[in-house]
């Protein structure tokens, strides 16, 4: 095992058009994000495309077809969203 996924790649920061998290970083196996890049919000698990000033913006339909057709990256996303669902129920038990 390498310490990849320790790697944190900064990119300028934006907020997520769907729940406003700042993305100010890429963490796991990644290179530096290039234009047309896929991220996954760290706030809310949703699709996002970095655009030409690697600021993150919605899909567009073709861009969540394509991810949704690769396997790599579903499965990806599927493992995110099960992070954040275990910090949500982390966070809620806390509040109560
Ligand atoms: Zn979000």
């Amino acid at each position: 095992m390498s310490d990849q996924s320790a790697t944190i790649i900064r990119v300028p920061p934006s907020n997520c058009p769907e729940c406003g998290k700042t993305t100010l970083a890429v963490s796991g196996s990644w290179r530096t994000p290039q234009p047309g890049d896929a991220n996954i919000c760290n706030g809310c698990g949703c699709l996002l495309i970095f655009d030409a000033q690697l600021h993150v913006r919605r899909p567009t339909a073709e861009e969540a077809a394509e991810v949704a057709a690769d396997g790599t990256m579903m499965a990806g996303v599927r493992r995110i969203r099960q992070v954040l669902s275990y910090a949500w129920q982390a966070q809620a038990h806390e509040r109560n």
